[in-house]
C-alpha cells in the first residue's frame, strides 16, 4: 500500500492510473477504521480498479466545543487494515497541506443542510462539502463511496456533485452494525460500558417505528417520533438531540410515513459528550 501525505503527489499517482485506463475509487474517512469503513473499501473495489482511502480529521467540519481535539486515532492499526483490504493508496495529509495560511474558499449546499444535523451543528456540512470537494480535486475519482450511516451527508454530497458538475459517481453503502444493532462508529470508543449498553436504544427506537408502520399500514410523523423518543428516553442517560422523520430525498417535512421507502427517520442522541447518530429509510 502506497502511503502519501502530499496532495500533488496524490494527484500525479491517480492521474497515472487513469492514463492506464483504470477507474480510481475514493473512500474518504477520518480514520480509526472499523468494519463500516472497510465495507466502503470493499464496495470501492467492486466499482473501481485503484482504491484510495483518505484519513483526515477535517477541522472545518467541527464546531467549537466538539471533539476535534480528542478524536480517536490509530495510524498503525488503520494502515494494517488498509493493507489487509487491498487498499492501493492511503492518503493522510497534515492540516496545513489542506488548509494553508490564507485559505478562504468554502462550498455551501443550501436546503439539504438546513434540517437534522445541519441545524444542530452549524457549519458542519459547509466543512464536509468543502473538504470532499478538495479531495475530489486532489484524487479525481471516477467513483467515491460514502456510508448511509451519515444519511444527510450522503444526500448533501450527491446534490453537490450534481449541482457543481463534478465528474464523479457518488455511491452509497449500507450501515454496518455491531451484533446488538449499534451502528459502528469511531465515536463508540468514547462510550463507558454502561452507555455502550444503553446505546442500542437508537436502533431499537427505529425498529419500533418500522414495526408499528408495517402493522398499521403507515404512521404519522408525529406518532413515529413519539414512539421512537419513548424507546430512547427509557434509557437513564440518553439525551436526545433530535428525532425526526423527513422526505428520504429532499429531507423536507412530510405528512405521512407510508412505508414505501419515501421517508427517512433520523436521530442523534448524546451519552455525556458522545453524540451518536442513526437512521432508517421507511
Ligand atoms: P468517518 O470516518 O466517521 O467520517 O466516516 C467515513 C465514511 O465511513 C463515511 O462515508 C461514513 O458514512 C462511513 N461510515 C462510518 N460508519 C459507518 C458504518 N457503521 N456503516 C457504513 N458506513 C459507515
Amino acid at each position: 500500500v502506497l502511503e502519501l501525505s502530499d496532495p500533488r503527489q496524490l494527484y500525479d499517482v491517480c492521474e497515472a492510473e487513469r492514463r492506464r485506463g483504470r477507474r480510481v475509487g475514493l473512500v474518504p474517512t477520518m480514520g480509526y477504521l472499523h468494519e463500516g469503513h472497510l465495507s466502503l473499501v470493499r464496495r470501492a473495489h467492486e466499482l473501481a480498479d485503484y482504491v484510495v482511502l483518505t484519513i483526515f480529521v477535517n477541522p472545518t467540519q467541527f464546531g467549537p466545543g466538539e471533539d476535534l481535539d480528542r478524536y480517536p486515532n490509530d495510524p498503525e492499526g488503520d494502515l494494517a487494515k488498509c493493507l489487509a483490504e487491498g487498499v492501493d493508496c492511503v492518503f493522510s495529509p497534515p492540516p496545513e497541506a489542506v488548509y494553508p495560511d490564507g485559505y478562504q474558499t468554502y462550498v455551501q449546499v443550501e436546503e439539504l443542510t438546513r434540517p437534522l444535523c445541519g441545524a444542530r451543528r452549524p457549519g458542519h456540512f459547509r466543512g464536509v462539502a468543502t473538504v470532499v470537494t478538495k479531495l475530489f480535486n486532489m484524487v479525481g475519482p471516477c467513483v467515491a463511496v460514502f456510508g448511509e450511516k451519515d444519511y444527510q451527508q450522503l444526500q448533501v454530497i450527491r446534490r453537490m456533485a450534481e449541482d457543481l458538475n463534478m465528474p464523479v459517481e457518488v455511491a452509497g453503502s449500507p450501515i454496518v452494525r455491531e451484533p446488538d444493532g449499534l451502528a459502528m462508529s469511531s465515536r463508540n470508543a468514547y462510550l463507558s460500558e454502561s452507555h455502550r449498553g444503553q446505546a442500542t436504544c437508537l436502533r431499537r427506537g427505529l425498529i419500533a417505528v418500522r414495526d408499528r408502520a408495517a402493522e398499521k399500514g403507515g404512521i404519522s410523523p408525529e406518532e413515529a417520533v413519539k414512539l421512537c423518543r419513548s424507546v430512547i428516553e427509557a434509557q437513564p442517560d440518553a439525551r436526545i438531540d433530535y428525532v425526526e422523520v423527513r422526505d428520504a430525498r429532499s429531507l423536507a417535512e412530510i405528512q405521512r410515513v407510508a412505508g414505501d421507502g419515501g421517508a427517512v427517520m433520523a436521530l442523534a442522541v448524546f451519552f455525556d459528550k458522545t453524540r451518536l447518530i442513526d437512521n432508517m429509510v421507511l
